[in-house]
């Protein structure tokens, strides 16, 4: 029934999620997701495009064809879908990335110079992944997504600490250029200025959340995302053992780019040699 139900297939504007981990928000919705294998959802606002149901392409919008990025995310669904080896496929894609030629026209929208930003922050353009892989659920029983490589890796890392009776929670994990985004502009209409948002929050398109190796780790009853977080037992866990699954922590104090103190965000690079 479910080919990839594991895989969250990705493009410049649609993203493609297995419809059983997506929660309907009306009773059309709802129907349509309790037969669908994907649904095509909008990645600017989160808007349900388009259902795939067993007999054919159920549109949720007026005028599907005229969706940005549709023929890309089509083509992109018919390719994992009707290849028998879609999951290979697909996991081989989750190592191409999309391409970043649209991320500047929308820096310089929001008033921002990427190369001043580039230079004075030390943070470097991250591309999204073309796939993504189920990671389980966050805190707030969101789906996690990670790159298939990070989301094997926090598993792993997840259950052994388990095993020495600590508990790691997820709260976030791959983060679209888009989501970033939204971000920015809802702050922007609070009031904020784009500079007051960068001394908090990466510019669209330099977060590592972005390449779907980053996750924010936190412990039960912690609040998320805060320096607290270095006085619990997870954090001396993490950092007495994140890097044998190949996990380090980005955001140490003083850090070169400036960025505050993040004992909870950690950065899958590469499983240590064995
Ligand atoms: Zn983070």
């Amino acid at each position: 029934m479910h080919p990839s139900p594991d895989l969250l297939l990705n493009t410049a504007d649609i993203e493609l999620w297995p419809a059983h981990l997506l929660r309907a928000r009306g009773n059309r919705d709802a129907r349509a997701l309790s037969r669908a294998r994907y649904v095509l959802r909008r990645k600017c606002d989160g808007r349900f495009l388009a259902a795939d149901l067993p007999e054919g392409l159920l549109p949720l919008v007026p005028r599907l064809r005229a969706e940005p990025g549709i023929d890309a995310a089509l083509d992109w669904l018919d390719s994992t879908l009707q290849s028998r080896v879609h999951r290979a496929i697909a996991l081989d894609a989750a190592m191409q990335v999309l391409p970043l030629d649209r991320l500047a026209d929308r820096l310089d929208a929001l008033g921002l110079d990427a190369d001043a930003y580039a230079d004075r922050s030390g943070l470097v353009l991250v591309p999204e992944p073309a796939a993504l892989a189920f990671a389980g659920f966050d805190r707030y029983r969101r789906p996690l997504w990670l790159h298939p490589h990070a989301a094997r890796a926090w598993t792993g890392m997840r259950d052994a600490a388990h095993r020495d009776d600590v508990v790691l929670e997820a709260i976030s994990g791959y983060r679209s250029h888009d989501y970033q985004l939204g971000i920015f502009e809802r702050k922007r209409a609070r009031g904020l200025s784009v500079e007051d948002i960068l001394t908090v929050n990466a510019a669209p398109g330099y977060s590592e959340h972005h390449g779907g190796r980053a996750l924010d780790i936190t412990a039960p009853g912690e609040p998320p995302a805060e320096g607290s977080f270095e006085a619990t037992r997870a954090f001396d866990w993490l950092t007495a053992n994140a890097g044998d699954f190949g996990f380090v922590m980005s955001y140490p104090r003083d850090n070169r780019h400036g960025i505050v103190y993040e004992p909870w965000h950690w950065q899958w690079h590469a499983a240590p040699a064995d």
